[in-house]
């Protein structure tokens, strides 16, 4: 009578399908949601707070902590919203240049795949 070989499924951990379910569901949430405060940067309030943050801070924060004296082309939030509408707008902005907001978008990308869920 032959048997079958042993097939190791887990319950839970990455894996399986509970796992990849509950992944999954968590990226659709998190996409929703951005894609929410992804519409406020849009509006006539955001486009204000950002002309006030370029005329208060003209110059890209990071380039000039490292002595170097460029135009910030930006606004960005210090502390990253995450799609959280309420900290989209409370949270203090930051004077960036194109180069050093695309390296801080790229940080942020990275540690939020690093931490697995956002915090
Ligand atoms: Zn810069």
């Amino acid at each position: 009578m032959p048997t079958r070989p042993k097939t190791f499924r887990p319950a839970s951990g990455p894996g399986s399908d509970a796992y990849r379910r509950q992944q999954a569901a968590e990226y659709d949430r998190r996409r929703r949601e951005t894609g929410e405060v992804h519409r406020l940067y849009g509006t006539q309030r955001w486009k204000r707070m950002r002309a006030h943050q370029k005329m208060i801070e003209p110059l890209c924060r990071m380039c000039l902590a490292d002595g170097i004296t460029c135009a910030a082309t930006t606004a960005d939030h210090v502390v990253p919203h995450r799609g959280d509408v309420e900290a989209f707008w409370s949270n203090e902005l930051q004077s960036l240049c194109n180069a050093c907001h695309n390296s801080v978008k790229q940080r942020e990308e990275q540690s939020t795949l690093h931490r697995g869920r956002g915090v």
